[in-house]
């Protein structure tokens, strides 16, 4: 099959679907593999890199689609890239289908299949496909970075001629997997790091990593909002006051506050008060991963970068994956590989669109002109 990656044209956007080492992988899986001149650039792959690795580029999207039998795409598809999928095509990318409905029928319309990333079922057998653990990971990493580019002093603590430096304090709220490489960023780093979940399986990894989990004064299920299946659920009042009693506790001595506290399906609840951030130390910085869905403070703006009246610097930026675009760009290219891999499984070359494995089902949203969204329960957890 020919395979091929256009240039993302969301604004701002730098990472590419398909690097030059994925394409090697793919080509020995008997495919051939297209790149849309100059679409791995702003993750530091040349179309000279490409060539090298046996990829064929080609100028201008349009041509691109025309030219594959699968798009590889890391944002959903607009409307126009939409209209050049054709019946027989598939294309693999985030989706978000539940957010773009009519993004979905404009997509079913044409007959091609769409394959939404975002919609892989995060179980152990799909793991190599979790694009969304995979930009997770990197947001949480990056998130520690821009704290630290945003804060005026050492992280770890020093004993200099100069003197005494203490070391930053740090706060990750929400301990999924971006919380957990917030953890591990934060921890090598040198900050004194301590977290909070409302999962209680995850107070022993947040030790493991080198932080401290933060418990709460409070007299019923000391984990409240915990269910089962890996996800939280709402908390209960009484439990997200005691929660926000707490932080009102932490806030004047934190450095440094890193959330990432979502819920599926929901807005992000509001952890971090506007009290909370003016309680703050001048300096303190504060990134709020869960800016797109509102965020976890009450005072992030999305996609912005603002400073409070009493010096606390707010970031919410919502593209902090592109901002390390290589390294994502590497991982998501993995994981789109990995996919057209399950769809090889003889390795010749030919795909096998297997409707009855449990991960292709689930991920697919639109197949041969059908709407295949919502997926129906796995059948295997
Ligand atoms: P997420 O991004 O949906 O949420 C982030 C974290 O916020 C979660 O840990 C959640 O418990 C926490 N949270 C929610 N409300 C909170 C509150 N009020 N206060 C504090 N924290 C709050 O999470 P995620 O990274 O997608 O991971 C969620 C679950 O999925 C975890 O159990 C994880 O192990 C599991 N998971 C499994 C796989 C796999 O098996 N392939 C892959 C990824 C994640």
């Amino acid at each position: 099959m020919k395979i091929g990656a256009p240039k993302e044209i969301y604004e701002g956007e730098a990472r590419v679907a398909l690097t030059p080492d994925s394409a090697v992988q793919l080509q020995k899986l008997g495919h051939t593999c297209f790149i849309q001149s100059g679409a791995g650039m702003l993750a530091g792959f040349t179309d000279d890199a490409y060539q090298k690795a046996g990829v064929t580029v080609i100028e201008g999207a349009q041509a691109l689609f025309e030219a594959v039998d699968f798009v590889v795409k890391v944002r959903p598809p607009t409307e126009a890239e939409v209209a050049w999928l054709k019946k027989g095509q598939t294309l693999i990318s985030f989706f978000y289908p539940a957010q773009n409905k009519e993004l979905l029928e404009e997509a079913q319309k044409t007959g091609a299949n769409v394959i939404a990333m975002d919609m892989v079922p995060r179980i152990s057998r799909a793991q190599k496909m979790d694009a969304l653990s995979s930009m997770a990971n990197i947001g949480g990493y990056r998130a520690v970075i821009e704290a630290a580019n945003n804060f005026g002093r050492f992280f770890t603590g020093q004993v200099t001629a100069a003197g005494k430096v203490p070391p930053a304090k740090v706060l990750v709220i929400g301990a999924g997997v971006a919380g957990l490489a917030a953890i591990g960023a934060s921890t090598s780093l040198g900050a004194i790091t301590y977290a909070f979940d409302v999962r209680p399986e995850v107070a022993e990894q947040i030790t493991s990593m080198g932080a401290e989990f933060v418990y709460l004064d409070f007299a019923g299920e000391q984990q409240d909002g915990a269910a089962t299946g890996g996800y939280a659920t709402p908390s209960s009042p009484e439990f997200r006051e005691a929660q926000l009693k707490k932080f009102r506790e932490l806030a004047p001595d934190m450095d440094i506050v890193i959330s990432t506290a979502l819920i599926p399906g929901r807005d992000a609840p509001v952890l971090w008060t506007k009290d909370m951030v003016e309680s703050m130390k001048r300096g303190s910085v504060i990134v709020d991963l869960a800016a797109e869905r509102g965020g976890n403070c009450e005072l992030t703006v999305k996609d912005q970068k603002i400073v409070t009246d009493n010096g606390v610097t707010i970031i919410g930026y919502t593209d902090l994956p592109s901002r390390m675009a290589t390294q994502a760009s590497q991982l998501y290219s993995t994981n789109v590989r990995q996919m057209v891999g399950d769809l090889t499984p003889a390795k010749d070359g030919v795909i096998n669109y297997n409707m009855e494995d449990d991960v292709i089902r689930t991920a697919t949203v639109t197949h041969e002109g059908t709407i295949t969204f919502p997926p129906p329960p796995l059948k295997i957890q």
